[in-house]
């Protein structure tokens, strides 16, 4: 693996080593008396085992170990936190100077790109997704030259994209890693890649040291309470991210989760999960593209679809007359007609059809 390109990050935090914890200044091998952390000596009666006495490992082996054998990735090119949400605050904090070099992204798409920037101080660029009626395209090409434009330190490329749901081809991801290898990390967000047909993005991680991906148990794996994501990227960043990053940000408990959720028999479970939701996906796209007022149904790769329709505040309606809330996403750009309706339990799945069975759209 050849280097990650250091100047790329930012320049005043070169040198910056961050928080140096108890855990993280330990001399580790013989220590059998542990007295430098100020925790409590005995354990609470609401954690019988005491396994939540200590602070956690910044980093708990098993599970990045866990998410390396996920992605195929060695452990020190994975950095775990709370979400993939804390990834993306990492990502702006480690390489955008604020007030400074900016950020790209390609509308519609997941606002926390923005929201992170915006806390940060860094400019973001839109780089508008086109769509046919039937899918939308992230325009890879124009990303590149609106980096070069810019100067932008960061892209953010949701795939499959949210709320869009289409995927964006990993030969396009590579391409585009390549071209702004010497100007900015690309970072491909696969919060819902267990729904799509295609390999992970993490497959070209070892040729493209400035890519990144961003995966999470928070969807197909039905975790989205726990908080946890995990960024993939070269050790080198990857080492980075960590120093800038709060310093216990895994909780004993949750990664004890983490860990059993990618165990063997738990993957075999998210994946008959995902083959069902994706069955009531389907089936629910033909339900609406079958309802009057009904304009575009999007294809989708993850598990939700992006609906436009004649108006959409009556079907807000009747849908809330039955109890059931789904995603207004109006206020995306392009998106003035648009509703995003998360694929739920059969039975949930049903409570819908049931609404929409009095209703056009
Ligand atoms: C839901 C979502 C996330 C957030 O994931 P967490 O791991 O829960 O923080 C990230 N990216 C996209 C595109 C999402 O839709």
């Amino acid at each position: 693996m050849t280097g990650f390109p250091s100047h790329l990050l930012r320049q005043d935090l070169r040198g910056f080593a961050g928080y140096s914890s108890a855990r993280t200044s330990a001399p580790g091998a013989a220590a059998q008396v542990w007295l430098n952390a100020n925790e409590s000596g005995l354990p609470s009666s609401v954690d019988p085992g005491g396994a939540a006495r200590r602070y956690p490992d910044p980093q708990p082996a098993d599970l990045v170990d866990a998410f390396a054998d996920l992605c195929a990735a060695a452990p020190d090119q994975v950095v775990v936190g709370r979400g993939s949400d804390e990834l993306i605050e990492l990502l702006v904090r480690a390489l955008c100077l604020p007030g400074g070099d900016g950020i790209l992204i390609s509308s519609p798409t997941f606002g926390m790109y923005a929201v992170s920037a915006a806390l940060h101080g860094v400019p973001v660029t839109d780089v508008p997704q086109t769509e046919d009626g039937l899918r939308w395209q992230v325009d890879t090409a124009a990303l590149a030259a609106a980096a070069r434009r810019t100067g932008a330190r960061l892209v953010f490329v949701a795939s499959p994209g949210n709320p869009t749901g289409s995927l964006v081809p990993l030969r396009e991801l590579a391409a585009l890693a390549e071209q702004l290898a010497d100007q900015a990390v690309v970072v491909v967000d696969e919060a819902y890649g267990e729904f799509a047909a295609q390999r992970s993005a993490t497959s070209l991680l070892a040729e493209h040291p400035t890519l990144v991906v961003l995966r999470t148990l928070s969807k197909a794996h039905g975790l989205a309470g726990a908080r946890i994501g995990a960024g993939l990227a070269h050790p080198d960043l990857a080492a980075v991210l960590r120093r800038v990053q709060a310093p216990y940000p895994v909780p004993v408990p949750v990664a004890r989760m983490g860990v059993a959720a990618l165990a063997p028999a738990a993957l075999a479970e998210t994946r008959r999960r995902v083959m069902q939701t994706l069955r009531l996906r389907d089936a629910l796209g033909r339900r609406l593209r079958a309802l009057d007022g009904v304009r575009a149904v999007y294809a989708s790769e993850a598990n939700f679809l992006l609906v436009r329709c004649e108006d959409p505040d009556a079907l807000l309606h009747t849908l809330a007359s039955a109890g059931i809330v789904v995603r207004d996403v109006r206020h995306h750009p392009a998106l003035e007609d648009a509703l995003r309706i998360s694929i739920g339990s059969a039975e949930e799945m049903s409570a819908l059809e049931n609404a929409l069975g009095e209703t056009t759209a």
